[in-house]
């Protein structure tokens, strides 16, 4: 299945099923995905290692630059403007180094330009346990992190992270946010390589409540794909099971919606 890159820094606005209207800003390359994990599922394509070592990350200012354009157009044109500016793109934004400086920067355009608009970051948490990139992730007003998976096995498979890196640290990352985050969880099923992989299944989605009830979030966003994969055999889960995943989390009194 075909999976895409964006091409430059600010894109959309798309509409997209959790944020509505939402502009767009990629902190990562343009011509290549850069993330700390591999997921089969990932509609950027495969983590090329030969060319994750050579990064190109816009400079801040230009990043401030670009989006205070889109909006000054916007508010020009009388457009509508976006439900939610969205760190997402090519990769894992909390990889720029600036990160937390351009989180500053569009929170303060936020407030020149839109200030119902609420921003939003996407991210795997993977170095959130850096307490500069824990902060600029708390700013956002949705501050929307990762969580696929309760066991080491299923992490391996489905996200694909170095081999240092190991799900229970993850999990400590994510409860030292103290609530302040909504988590999203990607549910997938299928043959990949001859080998069945289904994150549905209740010796799964046990462990993965159990680390909920650690990490306490605000809500659980649950959801399949809808895009193509980098991996042939990954298929969507139906409808009505995402919706009993939902119902387990909200019978342990944690806020969930199915997208
Ligand atoms: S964490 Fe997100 S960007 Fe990184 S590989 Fe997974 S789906 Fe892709």
């Amino acid at each position: 299945m075909s999976t895409f890159l964006f091409n430059r820094i600010i894109f959309g606005p798309v509409r997209s099923r959790r944020f509505g209207k939402s502009l767009g800003i990629n902190l990562l390359p343009v011509t290549h995905k850069v993330c700390t994990y591999n997921c089969i599922y990932c509609e950027c394509g495969l983590t090329l290692e030969e060319i994750e070592k050579n990064r190109e990350w816009p400079a801040r200012e230009e990043v401030k630059n670009k989006l205070e354009l889109w909006l000054e157009n916007m508010s020009r044109n009388n457009e509508p403007l976006p439900d939610n500016i969205t760190f997402a793109g090519n990769g894992e934004p909390t990889l720029h180094p600036a990160f937390p400086g351009i989180m500053d920067d569009v929170l303060e355009l936020r407030d020149r330009y839109c200030p119902r608009t609420r921003v939003t970051v996407l991210s795997n948490a993977t170095i959130a346990n850096r307490p500069l990139v824990r902060q600029a992730l708390t700013k956002a007003d949705n501050n929307v992190l990762k969580l696929d998976t309760g066991t080491e096995t299923m992490f391996r498979l489905l996200n694909r992270p170095p081999k240092n890196l190991k799900l229970e640290e993850v999990i400590e990352t994510l409860t030292l946010f103290k609530g302040q985050l909504i988590i999203q969880s990607m549910f997938v099923q299928g043959y990949i390589n001859g080998q069945y992989i289904d994150n549905t299944v209740p010796g799964e989605t046990t462990p993965w409540l159990e680390a909920l009830l650690r990490i306490k979030p605000k809500e659980v966003m649950v959801y399949s794909i809808a895009r193509g994969t980098p991996v042939e055999g990954v298929k969507p889960v139906p409808f009505m099971q995402l919706v009993k995943i939902a119902n387990m989390v909200k019978i342990a009194r944690i806020q969930a919606e199915v997208y």
